[in-house]
């Protein structure tokens, strides 16, 4: 299919229009790690404060929290991390690459031409060992035994470890939540896919705390949220689905988890995962720490261990389903165009201000008279360099909604023309009508104009 949208495409407009790109570059770079650029930060400043409206801002049960990368050694002992953290891990003897044992179907041999590993008559795997992902650290000027540190392979520790803080300072009774976002390191054996697996990811995880009784209640009540959450934000219902793992896929912890998967360029791929964690958290720090983590209601007549259902998220794959979810290229007047069809609320930049003519003074000071009026109360773009069409092209490549242009007539009359990313129509209206209408535009509900099957 000409118009299918690929990771490589992807790749190259993230490269091209300063999203993203390969990290420590004038050094070589570092395998899958990746730097955001100016456009990139945005996205994901949106994608994030997306996220804490539907979690924290819009809700009366959850708070924040923002906790420490190093943690005492003892959380990820009594969390299982430091046993079970781990990924089967087998090494090719001829060709010196490691694989994950249990993704040697969608790995490639180093070799030429490429197969699976173990399909070349030379390949010599070992078998599968144990690798822990944390990465290691130490804290303090000796590396001696007991300064051995890790980097949080997630954010949800930090979180139940706070458990009785919150519980007595924020005078919270479950259910009740707990949110927070914050760099997570995993030592991947097999990064790759662009953003997709990367070794160090921004996670956006909630811990919802509830009477046992209730737990699959809640848990489908977050299942249905977290899907809703992405149909409002742009993401098409046809490329989202909802997996349910089976006894045996399941983490030690759990006692049901589904995978919300979207449809990526690579197939269908877990994108959040919502996990049923029973009281296995709360029940293994009580032991560890000998501090006891439960609810206890007045007068002590009510106490449990709450259970825990667990919406967690990177802001890496949600932003790689977006881009690809919007990537787009049609012909308009026997040209190509590429157009990023981002939900307004997610697109980095709103609107665009362009005067016609950069030489032409009188309509250089409206526009940046509108631009600054305009800015106040958004990220909005002004730029006068090229001709007009290939101004329009560079925001729509980045997913600029909106774009407001001074012309001749504006110096006659006041008015501007608004082009509307998506359908390409222009309309006039007042200057001074411009602020107003776009904030109605980007309070507007929004779906995408892009076929479900596209
Ligand atoms: P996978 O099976 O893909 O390795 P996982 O099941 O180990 O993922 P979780 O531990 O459930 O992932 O992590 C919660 C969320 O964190 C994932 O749904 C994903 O959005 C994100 N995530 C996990 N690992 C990575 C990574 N290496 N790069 C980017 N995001 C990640």
């Amino acid at each position: 299919m000409a118009d299918e949208v690929t990771m490589d495409k992807i790749v190259s407009l993230c490269r091209r229009r300063g999203f993203v790109f390969p990290s420590s570059e004038i050094y070589g770079g570092l395998g899958s790690t990746f730097d955001y650029g100016h456009y990139g930060v945005l996205v994901k400043n949106n994608i994030r404060q997306r996220w804490l409206e539907a979690m924290v801002y819009e809700r009366d049960d959850i708070v924040l929290i923002d906790s420490a990368i190093i943690l005492n050694p003892r959380v990820w002992e009594a969390s299982g991390h430091v046993e079970g953290f781990t990924d089967p891990l087998v090494d090719c003897r001829t060709c010196k690459l490691r694989f994950r044992a249990d993704k040697l179907e969608d790995s490639q041999c180093g070799r030429k031409p490429s197969k699976r590993p173990g399909e070349f008559s030379e390949c010599a795997l070992t078998e599968p060992r144990q690798f822990n992902l944390m990465f290691e650290t130490t804290v303090g000027p000796v590396a001696e035994e007991g300064a051995r540190a890790f980097l949080r392979p997630e954010t949800a520790q930090g979180i139940f470890i706070n458990f009785k803080n919150v519980l007595q300072l924020a005078r919270r009774r479950p259910p009740f939540g707990i949110a927070q976002v914050g760099k997570s390191f995993r030592n991947e054996i097999t990064p790759g896919n662009f953003l997709f697996r990367v070794r160090e990811f921004e996670q956006m995880e909630m811990e919802f705390f509830v009477p046992p009784a209730d737990s699959e209640r809640w848990y489908r009540y977050w299942i249905d949220a977290r899907v809703d959450w992405y149909a409002k934000y742009g993401l098409r219902r046809s490329r989202l689905r909802v997996r349910e793992h089976g006894p045996e896929e399941r983490s030690h912890y759990s006692q049901g988890t589904s995978d919300i998967e979207y449809d990526y360029p690579i197939g269908w791929s877990e994108l959040e995962g919502v996990a049923n964690r029973g009281d296995y958290d709360l029940t293994r720090h009580t032991e560890f720490s000998g501090t006891e983590l439960e609810y206890v209601g007045p007068e002590g007549a009510e106490r449990y261990v709450p259970h825990v259902i667990e919406p967690a998220v990177s802001i890496e794959r949600i932003f790689v389903a977006m881009l690809v979810d919007a990537y787009d290229e049609e012909e308009v007047a026997g040209r190509e165009r590429t157009v990023l069809r981002l939900h307004p609320a997610i697109a980095p930049v709103k609107a665009a201000v362009l005067p016609l003519v950069a030489k032409d003074s009188a309509m250089v000071e409206k526009a940046r008279g509108l631009y600054e009026e305009l800015r106040g109360s958004h990220v909005v773009e002004y730029d006068e360099g090229g001709a007009i069409g290939r101004r329009y092209r560079r925001q729509d490549e980045i997913g600029t909604p909106f774009a407001f242009t001074v012309d001749e007539q504006t110096l006659a009359d006041d008015t501007v023309t608004i082009r509307d990313r998506d359908s390409l129509a222009q309309e006039r209206l007042a200057i001074g009508q411009v602020a107003a209408r776009l904030g109605d535009e980007l309070r507007r509900p929004w779906a995408t104009p892009k076929a479900s099957s596209a």
